[in-house]
């Protein structure tokens, strides 16, 4: 991860990463093989759609066989949390791509994150 030509491509290609590691931009980042099987309730009728950002894949592989043969690095789609499905945005047939802007305390270390498209909540707990 460390190569002399990571750290070149880093430099010419800034919007290819993040800070140290691979983005989604990256030409060499790949979608996973096969698309999600949606949750059960994940249906058009509850209001669901494929992921924009993933197009239904839930993620992406970043680096093939970055840990040996079949381990690869992989990053999960934060926008459907890997689901590869997510609500509606209203008024349309596609997923949302969610902007979770507003951020509510509920305890330590504890938020509620509402998009503010489409009213998903996500209540994280960033203590560990
Ligand atoms: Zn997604
Ligand atoms: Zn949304």
């Amino acid at each position: 991860m460390n190569r002399p030509e990571l750290n070149e491509d880093r430099a010419a290609h800034p919007e290819w990463y993040d800070g140290h590691y691979m983005n989604v931009n990256h030409p060499l980042a790949t979608k996973e093989i096969e698309k999600r099987t949606p949750l059960n309730f994940m249906t058009k009728d509850e209001g669901f759609a494929e992921c924009p950002e993933c197009q239904g894949y839930g993620g992406w592989h970043l680096i093939w066989n970055a840990y040996g043969e079949g381990k690869h690095f992989n990053r999960h789609c934060s926008n459907c949390n890997g689901r590869g499905y997510t609500q509606m945005e209203p008024g349309t047939e596609k997923g949302c791509q969610h902007e979770f802007t507003t951020k509510i305390k509920l305890g330590n270390c504890y938020y509620r994150y509402v998009c503010a498209k489409c009213g998903t909540v996500h209540d994280i707990d960033s203590g560990d």
